[in-house]
């Protein structure tokens, strides 16, 4: 495991271990759905049945995820006019219902434990592919800033998970953007063209790992990046794929929110 880690990982563990003396001592509740008590070590704080309740993932266009306007198209339109620099974006659930609300705990309420349970769900359920490294899609304005960027905690457990190495540094932000959350569908994209630059020499092949994609624009130039600096397979995993009507954050932590897509 790279040394890049660490800062983060430890304040994780020392968060984790506080937590879990914690929860030994007073039972707490869902944090999906208030009412069930749980365990925070084995199950992240969420009940075995809002875990069940986790919306299924929806079929979508085959390299970005995006939902597709007609049945028998495997490719969106937009992926067919210019495709995407990663192989294939994958998301362990819409943002919907339990998604929604165990990524809400997880971003924005400090739920850093929740990381290797969500991990788990990513992973694709068919196909064992091997990556050389896994990279966080890099923190942006205010989470730059916070030592717990959703993302890089995401990324640590992927690479826990799979066995590979985690390069939380390997993707820089080279020029500020506005928050992608306060733009349109459209904006977006050149919003954070040439945003994100990679330190090379990169490996073949990448995993890349975001916590939510609503656009894909910020994948779509993160493995532009990779690429450019020597990747050859970009592969995107994310926990939860947004539309571009859902609001990412719950109201009251607008200000700070969504800051990427
Ligand atoms: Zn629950
Ligand atoms: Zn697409």
């Amino acid at each position: 495991m790279s040394t890049e880690a660490e800062p983060n990982s430890r304040t994780a563990k020392n968060g984790e271990l506080l937590r879990a003396a914690a929860a030994l001592l007073f039972p707490s509740l869902c944090l999906s759905c208030g009412v069930h008590p749980v365990e925070e070590i084995r199950t992240g704080g969420v009940c075995d049945t809002c875990w069940k309740a986790l919306p299924e993932p929806e079929p979508g266009c085959l390299r970005c995820g995006d939902p597709l306007p007609a049945l028998d198209a495997e490719v969106c339109g937009r992926c067919t006019i210019d495709p995407p620099a990663f192989r294939r974006l994958r998301a362990a659930a819409p943002y919907r219902g339990v998604a929604r609300e165990v990524l809400i705990a997880f971003k924005f309420r400090g739920a850093a434990f929740l990381a290797p349970h969500l991990a788990r769900r990513m992973r694709p359920r068919h196909g064992e592919e091997r990556f050389d490294e896994v990279v966080p899609v890099p923190a942006t304005g205010l989470s730059r800033l916070r030592r717990d960027h959703p993302a890089e905690l995401l990324a640590h457990s992927v690479a826990t998970l799979i066995g590979a190495p985690l390069r939380a540094r390997r993707l820089t932000k080279v020029r500020a953007t506005s928050r992608q959350s306060g733009l349109s569908a459209q904006q977006r994209a050149p919003n954070v063209r040439g945003a994100f630059a990679a330190r090379g020499p990169v490996p073949p092949r990448i995993l890349l790992v975001d916590d939510v994609a609503t656009s894909g624009a910020t994948a779509r130039e993160c493995a532009r990046a990779l690429i450019a600096a020597g990747a050859r397979d970009v592969d995107v995993w994310c926990f939860a794929r947004a539309t571009r009507e859902d609001a990412i954050a719950p109201l009251s932590w607008r200000g700070t929110a969504g800051e990427k897509a």
